[in-house]
């Protein structure tokens, strides 16, 4: 039966507070079930159910699939469209307020899938980022735009401080580009399915320190990263000036130009200076 059909027959509205554009091509639902490589031992966690038809195709290949949906008034149409899907699990509630430790508790080693709503993407993605401890990877559908930031170079217009944060935890990369006109109802944008495989690319040795460096070096971007060093952590030029030239980082370089590999640098050294204040 249609997804469209069942949504018509409870008279479901769509809410588009809360970024509800529903997937329904068989094609695509399975690409992306593919992309996150989901096989019968892969435990997922989806946010945003909606009608359902992601977390079925989901928990065709997966062990077990949890799946978070805020919207109250699609629980009956869930009630049809997972009838016998035994291995599919819907918690009713927002997951911004979800206790994540308590979650991963509860999930094991867990892979995030989802075809997220667009006003909470980075957000949602962000919390992943720096609070799990059990995720082994993300793949996740976004605006086209919130992708090319997600998995931007440096010294690119759309490189900034997610950007830098999302690749201490993994690699990133876009792996399909989806047309608006797959999404009911059609939204104003294109979007791109984007993953990030968690693990170590590069070490430092303290992630606040990589994190307030990150943070400073964007603070202003049309300030140097010498100027934006100064003033969040008050320092005297002269120290900006050599923590930069040790971690071989041009004086009058921008913050937007240095690759994660080089704020790691700069944050080991500045940690090692004791400048971080
Ligand atoms: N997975 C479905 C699909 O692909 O067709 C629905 C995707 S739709 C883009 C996003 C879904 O997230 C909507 O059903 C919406 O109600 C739900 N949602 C929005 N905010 C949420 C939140 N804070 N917590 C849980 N679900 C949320």
């Amino acid at each position: 039966m249609e997804i469209r059909e069942i949504l018509a027959r409870h008279a479901f509205g769509f809410k588009k507070k809360y970024g509800q554009n529903f997937l329904s091509d068989p094609n695509l639902l399975r690409a992306i079930v593919q992309d996150a490589g989901v096989d019968e031992n892969t435990v997922v966690l989806e946010i945003g159910a909606g009608a359902g038809s992601l977390t079925r195709a989901l928990a065709e290949c997966a062990r077990r699939v949890v799946a978070f949906e805020i919207d109250e008034t699609l629980r009956p149409v869930l009630e049809e469209t997972l009838a016998g899907v035994k291995n599919a699990e819907v918690i009713f509630g927002d997951f911004s307020k979800c206790d994540l430790a308590a979650l991963e508790e509860k999930l094991g080693e867990y892979t995030v899938a989802a075809n997220l709503p667009y006003y909470i993407t980075t957000p949602v993605v962000m919390r992943f980022v720096e609070e799990a401890k059990r995720c082994r990877g993300i793949t996740v559908m976004v605006q086209e735009e919130v992708a090319a930031r997600f998995a931007a170079q440096a010294g690119t217009p759309e490189y900034g401080a997610v950007t830098a944060a999302i690749a201490r935890r993994g690699k990133c990369e876009i792996v399909r580009k989806v047309s608006r006109t797959l999404f009911t109802p059609r939204p104003n944008v294109d979007s791109a399915v984007v993953r990030i495989e968690f693990g170590e690319r590069f070490p430092v040795r303290s992630e606040e320190a990589y994190r307030n460096v990150v943070r400073a070096a964007f603070s202003s971007r049309r300030k140097t990263l010498e100027n934006n060093l100064v003033n969040a952590f008050r320092l005297s030029r002269k120290q900006a000036e050599e923590a930069l030239a040790e971690a071989g980082v041009a004086p009058n370089a921008r913050g937007e130009t240095l690759p994660p590999e080089q704020f790691a640098k700069l944050a080991d050294i500045l940690t090692d200076r004791n400048l971080l204040r």
